[in-house]
Parts: structure tokens; sequence; C-alpha cells
């Protein structure tokens, strides 16, 4: 089934690609974020308000303010905006200002918080558990669609494995997998997948080729100098590069889906 967020249709014929910061930081950073990326294909726009840190002390999101600000980046680009809730009390604050709401890899499993998420209707981008199982993941999506809301994304992430070369290991056989037991789009995250900024283009490719149906993905207009995960993430000149690239791969597959919706 396709997931719909104002006019974009997730899991239908295009490859929809979210892109935007890690954080929003201040409102230059996300207007110029905002415009950079929408000019270079992508169809929304990421920024997270309030932000899952693994220190208490490290930036935790500029909080109203930031979702506000992203609010002020869709009326200036057109972009509906996905950001994350983290707790069940600010469910109903963050979706004034969001289009999608996104529960995190740490919330996955926050049954109250995805209670209140799930009973406003409005569409959710469920991110993988970083240790949850595939089997876990479809529970957790049938969480959501048994409190009355299908309008469901899911988002492989990566997970955590022995492995420490990349930040979490990218398990892509979940994308085809989770389609075919939930019926549900599922897209990818390269930059958290892998937590370095070279191997999100790769990455990018392979989820287009493995038939994903879009991805969500960190751009910083000076990653360097970004307040969060900014070694994962893409300077607007390698957002534009990764499009390019990505392009033959996503291709093969809307060719295929809009020869399947014209029989449908
Ligand atoms: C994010 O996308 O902002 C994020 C924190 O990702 P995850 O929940 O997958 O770690
Ligand atoms: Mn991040």
């Amino acid at each position: 089934m396709s997931v719909r967020v104002g006019k974009i249709e997730f899991g239908g014929a295009d490859f929809v690609v979210i892109a935007g910061p890690c954080a929003v930081e201040s409102e230059h950073q996300i207007l110029e974020t905002a415009q950079g990326v929408a000019s270079r294909g992508a169809k929304m726009l990421r920024g997270g308000a309030y932000k899952p840190r693994t220190s208490p002390y490290s930036f935790q999101g500029l909080g109203v303010e930031g979702l506000k600000l992203l609010a002020k980046a869709r009326r200036a680009t057109g972009l509906p905006v996905v950001t994350e809730v983290m707790s069940d009390t600010l469910v109903e604050l963050v979706a004034e200002y969001a289009d999608m709401l996104q529960i995190g890899s740490r919330s996955m499993g926050n049954w109250t918080l995805m209670d209140r998420a799930a009973v406003t209707g409005m569409p959710i981008l469920l991110k993988r558990g970083m240790t949850a199982t595939v089997e876990e993941v479809v529970e957790a999506a049938n969480f959501i669609r048994q409190r009355g809301n299908p309008n469901i994304v899911l988002c492989e992430r990566g997970i955590r494995t022995f492995g420490t070369a990349t930040r979490n290991t990218c398990d892509i056989v979940a994308v085809p997998l989770l389609q075919k037991l939930t019926g549900l789009p599922v897209i990818v995250d390269p930059s958290h997948a892998t937590g370095v900024r070279e191997l999100i283009p790769p990455v990018a490719r392979a989820a287009a080729a493995i038939g994903a149906d879009g991805l969500i993905v960190e751009v910083h207009p000076d990653p360097d100098c970004a307040r969060s995960d900014g070694e994962q993430s893409l300077s607007l000149d390698d957002f534009e590069e990764m499009m390019q690239d990505m392009q033959p791969f996503a291709h093969v597959w809307t060719e295929r889906r809009s020869r399947m919706c014209a029989y449908a």
C-alpha cells in the first residue's frame, strides 16, 4: 500500500528522497539546507528539533523554536516536513508543525509514545530499533495499524552488530523482506546506517537497486561545523552527486512501478 504525505507518495512509482540536517540549528542553516536540497531533487525535509543524543550533555535540539523554523522552511520551499517526536507528552505539539511524525530508533517499542502518535492519524516514519529483529519491526508496525493508523513508512537505519568499522550495520535485505511482510513502503537511512560520509552514496545506490521506496539522508551546508552528526552529513555538492549517481538505479524501479500502477 502507498502512504501519502501531502502530494508526496511513498510506495507509488517514485523513489522519494527526504533530506536535511540531523538537527535544526538556526534559521539560516535550515533555510539554506531546505532550498539546497529542494533544488537538487529532495521531496521532503528532515531535521530534528528534539534530538535523542547518547550523552545528556550533547546538543539536545532547539525544541519548539526548531519546530517553528521547520515550518518556515516548509513555507519557503513547499517541502513537507518530517521530524522526530521523542516523548508522548510532545506528540500534540510536534503534530502542529510536522507533516509526518518520526519515531526514532530508540523509541521503537515505547508503546505509550507510539500509541499517542498513532491516534493522531498522521503519517508515521517508523525507524527500526537498533537492536530490533525484522519480526519486532513487523509487530511495531502492526501496533500502529491496530490503532487505526495505516499510514506507516518503515525505515531501515542499520542495526548494532559486532562490527565496529561502521556506526551500524545496514541490513539491506530487511528492505524487500519488510515490504513483503507488511505491505508497507520501506526507505533506507544510509547516514545512520553507516556513520561515514563516503559510504552514503554507495548505500543509497544499493537501496535504490534493491527496490526501496526512498531514502532519508542527512545534509548540512557546512558538515564539519554541524552541531550533531557532521561526520555522516553530506554537503549540498555531495548530495547533488549522490542524487545523480543514484538516478539510474532508482529509474529501473520507477519504470517498473509505473507499469505496475498502470495495470492496477
Ligand atoms: C534521526 O534520524 O534523527 C535519528 C536520530 O536517527 P535514529 O533514530 O535512526 O538513530
Ligand atoms: Mn543524526
